[in-house]
């Protein structure tokens, strides 16, 4: 599957990376990682950390699926408010998978600093804004549960928003403290890159993982050459890719499109440069870079083929560009250059980590939704705990056994 098309703006700001490892002959590991986007860079990492021997595969060069294509805002927010997620699965449960995000967001932060990575991480405020003033309930909603549960926020109205952050919103807003931004493309590459200079990772490009089979006392998964890799375990950080190796379909295909300014003189950018994002579904959002581009992303429809997806590119930098100039009209905005993704969505916004019941050495980290990349901070913290056999609370909600429940 094509997972995106033009050329998203960090492949060509960090260039593309000339590694090229095929797999050429049979190959043992203790466990083996299909992905090497930032999913798959961030689970080696975990398990590099915890002394487990690891390998990543990717059919692709390093970290040019989804990763690279991503706008790579990371906000606790999840696509399902919380008031709504929590009607949903459990009040619980719902808090739990917003502390997780809030926690990740931290822990990405720790992974790069120990790493020495430099990912353009900046942490910011995040303005969540009412598309209309009819969401302005939803809006108190969402600040009452989340204030409940000790979940930063703070409830501006719609002047207040006006005058602090310069945005021409028509209803109130929620505003949080807790909210980052980076590039995921030179995080999956920078983690990569250490974990194999100082932990001797193997990583296998451009070796497509054909089929696999579980034997008594381990895996062993065939490449499109024919070659083998043995190996006790398997995780599958194969992103949007991963319906190959999954047992049934639970995720819907979306397309998404994004597109970055020319850079902007510092003084005409909005106040804090805080991440902008609305309640209309879907919804439209905006981050800034630190060469001070600015990146609008959003105009979400059903994913049916990579052709129709590239064939409305046009028109959805139209329709973006449109929308910016509405909400921040003082800014003068030039695009750049505007690229189109496919991602996934899952029914609760939640992602799959985990095994599948009756895999037990098959796992997934799936980190689905708008929140891909704090959910793959969690995921390769818990799929790496519990490998160790440590007990993790946060599996009970983003595991498998809830497709039975309400799925
Ligand atoms: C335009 C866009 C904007 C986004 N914005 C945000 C955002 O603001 N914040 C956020 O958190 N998330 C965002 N996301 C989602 C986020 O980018 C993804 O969740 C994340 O990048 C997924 O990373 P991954 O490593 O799981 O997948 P990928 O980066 O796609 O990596 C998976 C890898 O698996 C490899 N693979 C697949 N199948 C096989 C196989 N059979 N054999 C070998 N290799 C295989 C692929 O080649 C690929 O390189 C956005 C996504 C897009 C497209």
């Amino acid at each position: 599957m094509d997972l995106h098309s033009g050329l998203p703006y960090w492949i060509i700001r960090n260039s593309l990376l000339d590694y090229f490892h095929p797999l050429e002959e049979d190959f043992s590991t203790d466990v083996a990682v299909i992905g090497s986007g930032i999913t798959g860079a961030l689970m080696a990492h975990e398990l590099c950390r915890a002394g487990i021997e690891c390998c990543v595969i990717d059919k692709r060069s390093i970290a040019t699926g989804s990763s690279a294509a991503s706008t790579a805002l990371l906000q606790y927010e999840i696509d399902v408010p919380l008031c709504r997620m929590a009607a949903m699965i459990g009040e619980k449960n719902a808090v739990t998978a917003y502390r997780a995000c809030l926690q990740s967001i931290t822990d990405i932060k720790k992974v790069l600093e120990e790493t020495g990575v430099n990912a353009g991480y900046e942490q910011l405020p995040s303005l969540f804004y009412a598309s209309s003033p009819a969401d302005n309930k939803l809006l108190k909603q969402e600040y009452e549960i989340r204030e409940k549960h000790k979940l930063p926020v703070t409830l501006l109205k719609q002047k207040e928003v006006r005058e602090q952050y310069h945005v021409e919103v028509s209803g109130n807003a929620l505003v949080n403290e807790s909210s980052a931004q980076m590039d995921a493309y030179r995080a999956a590459t920078g983690l990569l890159a250490h974990n194999m200079k100082e932990n001797g990772l193997n990583v296998f490009t451009h070796t497509d993982i054909k089929e696999y089979k579980e034997t008594p006392d381990g895996c062993i998964m065939t490449t499109d050459k024919g070659h083998k890799i043995r190996c006790g375990y398997i995780i599958v950080a194969a992103g949007f890719e991963a319906g190959q190796f999954l047992p049934q379909e639970i995720m819907e295909l979306t397309s998404t499109y994004a597109l970055i300014s020319h850079p902007v003189a510092p003084e005409h950018l909005w106040p804090t440069h805080c991440l902008i994002w609305e309640t209309a579904d879907p919804y439209l959002y905006i981050r800034t870079t630190d060469g001070n581009r600015i990146i609008i992303g959003g105009e979400d429809e059903k994913f049916s083929a990579p052709q129709r997806r590239d064939s409305l590119l046009r028109k959805k930098t139209r329709i973006l560009e449109k929308k910016f100039g509405k909400l921040l009209p003082d800014i003068p905005f030039k695009t750049e250059m505007a690229w189109c993704g496919t991602f996934s969505t899952t029914k609760d916004g939640l992602p799959f980590i985990g095994n599948w019941p009756g895999k037990e050495r098959l796992f997934f980290d799936l980190g689905y939704g708008g929140n891909g990349i704090t959910f793959s901070m969690i995921g390769a913290q818990i799929i790496c705990n519990q490998l160790q056999g440590i007990k993790d609370e946060r599996s009970r909600v983003f595991g498998y056994e809830r497709i039975g429940k309400y799925w």
